[in-house]
C-alpha cells in the first residue's frame, strides 16, 4: 500500500534567523530612550502599548548594581518605575 503524498511542499525554515527590525527599534526605545520616527510601525506600536493595553502593571525589577534606587520596567508597557519603600513601585 502506498500513501499519497501532500501536493503542498513542506514550508521552507530559514537556515540564519534574522532580526525583526520592529522589535528592534521597540528595544532600542525601551532599553535605550531612542525614539522611533513618526509614522514608523515601531512608533504606532509604542504609542498603541500606551492606549490601555496595560490595565494593571506588571513590574520587572531591572535594578543594576551601583544603582541607589531599586527600578523597574513594566512587562507589559514598558512603563518606568522606581521603588516606593513601601514595596510597591511608584512612575516618577
Ligand atoms: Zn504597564
Amino acid at each position: 500500500m502506498r500513501l499519497r503524498r501532500s501536493k503542498t511542499p513542506p514550508p521552507q525554515v530559514n537556515p540564519t534567523p534574522t532580526a525583526d527590525p520592529l522589535r528592534i527599534a521597540v528595544l532600542e526605545h525601551d532599553l535605550l530612550g531612542i525614539q522611533p520616527q513618526s509614522g514608523t510601525a515601531a512608533a504606532l506600536c509604542i504609542a498603541l502599548r500606551r492606549t490601555g493595553a496595560c490595565l494593571q502593571h506588571d513590574p520587572i525589577d531591572v535594578t543594576t548594581l551601583g544603582t541607589p534606587v531599586r527600578q523597574a520596567l513594566c512587562s507589559r508597557c514598558g512603563t518606568a518605575m522606581v521603588d516606593d519603600d513601601k514595596g510597591g513601585w511608584l512612575i516618577p
